[in-house]
């Protein structure tokens, strides 16, 4: 029997222990943690991301803010706002939410969030530090896969790891956090030569390329670990109804390996969850408490 790598319960855990850890803490702090979002006009899918965020922050005692700007808003008008949230010292998190419209800069723009709020773990400063290996707010959908690898007790160090994808949010840190904790790393991208040979070697194999059912069984090794990053909507041509999928064809990939994330359940659930986490630990961070997530960041 393949074993399913359940992210939503793993959240729903996670969850319940943060929650716990807020209520006992905030008569210390005398507030709640909060976290604040920057939405730029109206796509869709970023409107049901940031709704998610919203209602998993009131699940546990975030108190979550929203702020929605206009499509048409300047670098400048992002920038003034994220200027306030720096400077406001009941703003524990600052997230932009992306994808920005086509006239803003995402990667300057994250690097004006206070490194000490960046809850996605995407400045440069806490880029540096998880190349250092030291602890500090992490990229979210890497440590979720993290987490929801230890969760099954399935060994990372000394493991042959192929990553495919190297985005900046995904597949790059990734690579450095399983760098970390002691695997060998294998980083595979679209110039990758003879990219199926290069994923029938890995023991766990982790893919994040953005192309639906994209990986067969043919690229799996038997008794491998699989996880999917990838999340598509896709109408199916028999009744035009939406299906989600990843980018691995999950139905051919089950059979032969050992484990496997959902696509919905699996890496998705994680991704929020730990913004959950980096929220709770800049909060307890700035609010002179002991942090108690340490072992979810490392
Ligand atoms: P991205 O920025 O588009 O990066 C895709 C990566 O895949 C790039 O490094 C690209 O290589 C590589 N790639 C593309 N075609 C390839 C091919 N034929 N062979 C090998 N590599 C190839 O995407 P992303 O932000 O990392 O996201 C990837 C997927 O994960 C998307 O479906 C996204 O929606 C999903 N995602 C899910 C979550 C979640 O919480 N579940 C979070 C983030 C992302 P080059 O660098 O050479 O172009």
């Amino acid at each position: 029997m393949t074993l399913k790598l359940d992210g939503k319960n793993l959240s729903l855990t996670i969850e319940d222990r943060l929650k716990k850890d807020i209520l006992s803490l905030s008569s210390k702090s005398n507030r709640m943690p909060s976290l604040a979002v920057i939405r730029v006009g109206d796509d869709p899918a970023s409107g049901v991301y940031v709704r998610n965020k919203e209602k998993a922050c009131s699940r546990i005692g975030i108190k979550s803010l929203l702020f929605h700007l206009d499509e048409n808003s300047s670098n400048k008008d992002v920038l003034d706002l994220i200027n306030n949230l720096n400077d406001d010292q009941s703003v524990d998190g600052i997230l932009l939410q992306l994808p920005l419209p086509c006239q803003l800069d995402s990667v300057k723009l994250i690097s004006k969030i206070n490194p000490e709020k960046d809850v996605d773990g995407l400045h440069e400063q806490n880029i540096g530090f998880l190349v250092k290996n030291q602890l500090s707010l992490r990229s979210c959908t890497p440590a979720g896969i993290i987490n929801l690898l230890r969760s099954q007790e399935i060994d990372i160090a000394g493991k042959r790891i192929v990553v495919v994808g190297r985005s900046l949010l995904v597949g790059k840190p990734l690579s450095i956090m399983l760098l970390n904790l002691n695997a060998t790393v294998t980083v595979a991208h679209s110039k990758t030569r003879n990219l199926k040979e290069i994923c029938q070697e890995a023991e766990i194999l982790i893919i994040a390329v953005g192309k639906p059912n994209f990986i067969d069984s043919s690229y799996v090794k038997s008794g491998s670990v699989v996880i999917d990053v990838g999340i598509h909507r896709l109408k199916s041509s028999t009744n035009n109804v939406s299906q989600l999928c990843g980018d691995v064809l999950l139905e051919d990939v089950i059979p032969k390996v050992f484990a496997y994330t959902p696509v919905p359940g699996g890496v998705g659930p994680m991704t929020v969850t730990m913004l959950l986490v980096n929220t709770t630990f800049s909060w307890q961070k700035r609010c002179g408490l002991i942090s108690t997530v340490d072992d979810l960041l490392s």
